[in-house]
């Protein structure tokens, strides 16, 4: 699975090049030209990281960044702030701005890889791993197996996906739209209640003799999986 990594830039070559090279190092680039954009496409389709410009037109990267943790679907979204030399004030220096790392231009795009791998496995340890964890729920990403307390579960393909992306981001709401996006892919026309069917079959799989529920429904929000429920 290739993290997807929103990038928003405004130097359109810099842009150009850091989608580029971060396909070649195995992401998924999307691109934003300023923060109201960015903001947008969070909301069509939230990304694994976001690569934020410091300095942006319309909304700036602080900005952004301020606005994403205040919401609670983007409140542990990975941010990593770009910011050129100069900019590099002690505010971001001590990450005031919410930002999980910074990194300062010119910077090597090896430098760049690195640490948005360590912020990846730092915040989100499920992505990069074969075999995932939450709970008594393991799912096994290359043998496409899940077990709970031990016991074989059986899913359909679309529960599978739906579980594999809930359980890379424990105790997150995701809305209808967004597990649509995510496991379903943004240009199949699905309606939302597909997802309440779909979740339902899962939770009836997951559930299994005596054990808790894992996904909990947040009411007009969406769902999300929990540990030690
Ligand atoms: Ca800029």
């Amino acid at each position: 699975m290739n993290p997807n990594i929103l990038v928003v830039e405004d130097e359109d070559a810099l842009a150009t090049l850091l989608q580029y090279n971060l396909e070649k190092e195995g992401f998924q680039v999307s691109l934003a030209g300023d923060g109201e954009e960015a903001l947008i496409q969070v909301d069509e389709r939230l990304p694994d990281l976001v690569l934020l410009d410091w300095m942006l037109p319309k909304v700036s990267g602080v900005e952004v960044c301020r606005r994403l943790r205040q919401r609670s679907e983007t409140r542990n979204l990975p941010i990593i702030m770009l910011t050129a030399r100069g900019e590099e004030s002690d505010r971001i220096r001590g990450l005031d701005t919410g930002a999980d790392d910074y990194v300062v231009k010119p910077f090597s795009m090896t430098e760049l890889a690195a640490r948005i791998r360590a912020v990846l496995r730092r915040l989100r340890p499920g992505l990069a791993e074969d075999v995932v964890r939450c709970g008594d729920i393991v799912v096994d990403r290359v043998a496409h197996r899940v077990k709970r307390s031990g016991q074989e579960i059986h899913l359909g393909p679309t529960e599978f996906r739906l579980l594999d992306y809930l359980i890379q981001n424990p105790g997150r709401v995701f809305s209808r739209e967004q597990l649509l996006d995510a496991v379903w892919g943004s240009d199949v026309y699905v309606e939302a209640r597909t997802v309440d069917v779909h979740v339902g079959r899962l939770r009836k799989a997951l559930n299994v003799g005596a054990t808790a529920d894992p996904i909990r429904t947040v009411r007009s929000a969406g769902y999300s999986l929990d540990e030690g429920r």
